[in-house]
């Protein structure tokens, strides 16, 4: 299945994609994970990314779209790939079709706006090893300390309260005219953030049509 994840920031679209990926033994594409990776190498692709994302701003489109196709030329996404934080505007969308890459679905995963601010803030990522958790939904087993590696666990910059505020504001207005778009294609499926993750992955299952 080549599947897209489309929902707000904290929404819980890289919990479920994980789950989704063993399901369906397909990558998730995470490009918010490419670029941090990026940023914790220090290569010339983080710093320029850093720069945009510690305002709470998007990277730019053609920054973006050379990362994906990169990436979707490897090997293991010949029978499928989740797609996770891209596309993220109408214009990427119209990029993706250019690529020549054909979707099987669009699900978003919607959550009311006041749960998401409590669950970013419960947030929090390995310093050393990218590895993520959440205080309430997927603490690890010692406080502040990575259950992999010990690395420190921090919160990312772009978690912080102000930066959220704004990348709910420009998720509004870029990324959400996106399920029109899908859905005009009949394309998109919805699925409704539950309290537990495992409740939200059997509506997410339900939408995709994938027992
Ligand atoms: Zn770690």
């Amino acid at each position: 299945m080549r599947l897209i994840i489309l929902g707000a920031p904290g929404a819980g679209k890289g919990t479920q994609a994980e789950v989704l990926s063993k399901k369906l033994d397909i990558p998730t594409i995470s490009t918010g994970e490419i670029i941090r990776n990026a940023i914790r190498q220090g290569t010339d692709l983080g710093k320029e990314a850093k720069q945009y994302i510690d305002r709470g701003l998007l990277v730019p489109d053609d920054v973006v779209i050379e990362i994906v196709k990169d990436r979707l030329t490897q090997d293991d996404c010949k029978n499928g790939f989740i797609l996770d934080g891209f596309p993220r505007t109408v214009p990427q969308a119209d990029a993706l079709t250019k690529m020549g890459v054909t979707i099987d679905k669009v699900l978003s995963i919607e959550v009311a706006e006041e749960k998401i601010v409590e669950r970013i803030s419960g947030r929090r990522q390995c310093s050393k090893c990218g590895a993520t958790y959440h205080i309430v939904y997927k603490p690890s087993k010692e406080e502040n300390i990575c259950d992999l590696c010990g690395g420190e666990l921090i919160m990312r910059q772009d978690d912080a309260p102000e930066t959220v505020k704004n990348r709910l504001k420009v998720y509004h207005e870029q990324t959400e005219p996106l399920k029109d778009y899908y859905q005009s294609k009949g394309l998109l499926v919805v699925a409704y953030g539950q309290e537990e993750v495992a409740d939200t992955t059997k509506e997410v299952l339900k939408a995709l049509g994938v027992v």
